[in-house]
């Protein structure tokens, strides 16, 4: 038997199949879609078995060994895997290691852990030939009473009398798996839909459209929606997919989907460890959980016969993997897997994609609305605080109102929660003498000061710098901290407010279970304020929170990105949605040097439908996405003139051989140097351009082999940094 095979390397010179002779004693174990280990030049790797063939003439090399019995990818899985590669030119196997969980990958020097409990069991022999101590009685009874009997029930029975008891064959060792995670099986009371609620959830079960977007205010009940949709499916016997961004895929929202569905659902996302990751990723091959609820490459999971995908929150640029090839976006995944489960796709959001909302206006997606929140909730009323009047009095950086009403809150025993728009922002660092800003020597970005450990550091390569006391530029000890992080926004807190303040952010979330905890915390009350970045904008749902205070709106509108008005919005909507979501009604505070800026306008009014319009003409009038489709090229290296000087030719190139493309570039990217490489960026816009991949394809092709010069092509990308 000859089976081709692909190995782990992703590099566009050995992307292919290659074959390898199965020695006979694994022909029985060998499938489609397992891992072997293969010898591979000089190395040994790993690579995933696609074909099947009979045998050839050639002299062919054994693969050495097989490592896995149930298949990782399946015939969908694999076919998938083929459209992503040419879908977003690259390499095969990327595509098919960005689905896997790390421990499924191939990796050689990875391995599958899977977890076992080891059992006991009485051995059916006649025990009178032997002579037993108490404690070997003991085990013994114990195995007459129970048939099975774990390990750690013997805890207290030394270990060497249970490896006597195996030695002499009186007792036998079993081992079973073990998944590291398990869901209840409880499951409470469900809310019965409001008449808004099950007006949608009709229009989605009776029509025969596959896509949806559901627009619908934050706490108009979205979730309430989806949990009755994969119900109806459960029902059917079918399987469905809840995509939720990374950083709202909190314990809040597995468990309110668990307390539905109970062990029925399967959780993926980055707070598992590998081996809880890798079991859950096998209960669902195996048919043992319906529901699966994860972040971005969640919408890989191996599912058989899906009844549908969620999308929730489909505005998040969390779907999008920007950063490593195949760049996809999981809302496009969910879309081709639709097709060949054909089943239907509903993505939810109250700020959806420009994208989105124009294709569901016109037509392409069946638009479902919930304009209201439950039970005849209000939306909270929005305050707009023009900073630039504030300046005057002395609550640093707040405003009046806001600290006013903070106490105010505080008095009546509620909770508030206060954003620190950080997106592309750093507190950093200067010079009173020379006005030098102190930079990552390695990138070209400030460094950000952190107060509790006295350090600088970069937060793209991690590079730190302790104690700085001189400027590097000037050598004067005029070091000024102009920094506006989160700690120091909450030491300034203290000193207008009494409160029990707790701090989310980059830092103090980083240690894994930190998130939740301070989330529970939170919910129980043990803290009055909630301040933080972006975690604390999304999903979140406390009944106690009352106000909602954003410090600075601005932050996000400075960042040269096409898209900083919508991610604004967005941002300021999303928060603002965290106030008021039980009986007390909400208020939110935004502060603001920009009042009149229509991102902060229409998020007074609450009025997404508005700022689309207003955000629509702009993009028209700049041939931005929706109007234009965008694509971004990244040309990178370590000398920065042969990088300018190749950005160029790519340029030239592109020039001759693409019609009906708008060609912007090459300009220095907006991190011009990151890790010591520099950075150049190419965009191209158009609405229809035939030749495209194959153009770029031959670039990439050209490219290939130069390790001077590194090429990424991002199709619709989400940040072009
Ligand atoms: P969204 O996802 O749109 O932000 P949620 O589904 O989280 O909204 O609902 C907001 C709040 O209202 C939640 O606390 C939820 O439990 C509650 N809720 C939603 N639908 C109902 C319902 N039909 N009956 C009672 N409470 C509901
Ligand atoms: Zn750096």
């Amino acid at each position: 038997m000859v089976v081709g095979v692909l190995v782990e390397l992703s590099n566009k010179n050995i992307d292919k199949v290659f074959d390898y002779n199965v020695p006979d004693n694994l022909i029985n174990d060998i499938k489609i879609g397992i891992r072997v280990e293969v010898p591979f030049g000089r190395q040994t790797l790993d690579g995933f078995v696609l074909e099947i063939k009979d045998n050839s003439d050639m002299e062919l090399k054994d693969i050495i060994s097989i490592k896995d019995t149930d298949i990782v990818l399946n015939k969908e899985l694999l076919d998938l895997g083929l459209y992503m590669s040419h879908e977003y030119l690259a390499t095969l196997i990327s595509c098919y290691q960005v689905m896997l969980p790390k421990s499924l990958k191939a990796n050689i020097n990875g391995k599958s852990n899977i977890k076992y409990d080891t059992f006991y069991r009485l051995n059916n022999i006649d025990l009178s030939n032997f002579k037993l101590n108490d404690n070997q009685l003991k085990i013994i009874d114990l195995l007459k009473e129970k048939e099975l009997v774990l390990r750690s029930e013997l805890a207290n029975i030394s270990i060497s009398s249970i490896n006597t008891l195996l030695k002499k064959n009186i007792i036998l060792e079993e081992k079973y798996e073990h998944y590291r995670l398990n869901y209840s099986n409880k499951t409470i009371n469900k809310n019965k839909l409001t008449s808004d609620q099950l007006s949608v959830y009709n229009e989605i079960t009776n029509s025969n459209d596959s896509t949806y977007l559901l627009y619908g205010v934050t706490g108009s009940g979205k979730t309430e929606v989806y949990m009755e949709l994969i119900e109806e499916q459960l029902k059917l016997g079918k399987t469905s997919i809840v995509l939720v961004p990374e950083i709202s895929l909190t314990p809040q929202m597995v468990s309110r989907f668990q307390s539905r569905f109970g062990d029925k659902i399967a959780a993926l996302h980055s707070a598992l460890s590998d081996g809880e990751k890798y079991d859950e990723w096998r209960r669902i091959a195996r048919g043992e959980a319906s529901i699966v609820i994860g972040a971005r490459s969640a919408i890989f999971a191996p599912l058989e016969n899906i009844g549908i995908i969620i999308v929730d929150e489909e505005h998040s640029d969390s779907y999008k993997q920007s950063d490593s090839n195949p760049r996809y976006h999981a809302v496009d995944i969910a879309l081709i897997r639709s097709k060949y489960h054909n089943c239907k796709v509903v993505l939810g959001s109250a700020t959806p994609r420009l994208e989105s909302y124009a294709r569901a206006e016109r037509g392409v997606y069946h638009l479902v609305k919930l304009l209201n929140r439950v039970n005849g909730r209000s939306l909270p009323k929005v305050t707009i605080i023009d900073m630039a009047h504030e300046m005057k009095n002395s609550y640093g950086h707040f405003s009046k109102l806001l600290i006013d009403s903070i106490n105010d809150r505080l008095d009546k025993g509620e909770q508030i929660i206060l954003l620190l728009n950080r997106r592309g922002y750093s507190s950093f660092v200067t010079c009173k003498n020379c006005g030098n800003t102190i930079k990552c020597p390695n990138c070209d970005i400030t460094l950000t000061y952190h107060k509790t450990s006295n350090t600088l550091r970069c937060h793209y390569c991690g590079y730190g710098e302790g104690n700085l006391t001189k400027c590097p530029e000037c050598g004067e000890e005029a070091i000024n901290d102009l920094g506006c992080g989160t700690e120091k926004i909450e030491e300034e807190l203290k000193k207008y407010v009494n409160a029990r303040i707790l701090r989310m952010d980059y830092d103090t979330t980083s240690r894994k279970g930190a998130h939740e905890e301070m989330i529970t915390a939170f919910k129980n009350h043990e803290y009055d304020i909630l301040l933080g970045t972006q975690v604390v904008a999304k999903g979140l749902d406390f009944s106690l929170v009352t106000l909602v205070g954003v410090i600075n709106a601005d932050t996000s509108l400075n960042i040269p990105d096409f898209r900083s008005s919508e991610n604004t919005y967005a941002l300021l909507s999303q928060v603002a949605g965290r106030a008021g979501r039980s009986e007390a009604s909400g208020e939110v505070i935004i502060q603001t040097f920009n009042p009149d800026h229509y991102a902060i306008k229409y998020s007074k009014s609450h009025n997404y439908l508005d700022f689309y319009k207003y955000e629509m003409d702009i993009r028209k009038t700049l041939k931005y996405p929706p109007y234009y489709y965008l694509v971004f090229i990244k040309i990178s290296g370590k000398d920065m003139n042969l990088v300018g000087s190749e950005a160029n030719k790519i340029k030239r190139s592109l020039d001759r051989n693409l019609t009906g493309t708008i060609i912007l570039g090459p300009t220095t990217c907006t991190i011009f140097k990151m890790n010591n490489i520099f950075r150049y960026g190419i965009i191209i816009k158009y609405k229809k351009c035939d030749n495209l991949k194959l153009i770029l394809d031959k670039i990439l092709d050209h490219y290939k082999t130069n390790s001077k010069i590194k090429i990424d092509i991002d199709f619709n990308p989400s940040q072009m940094l």
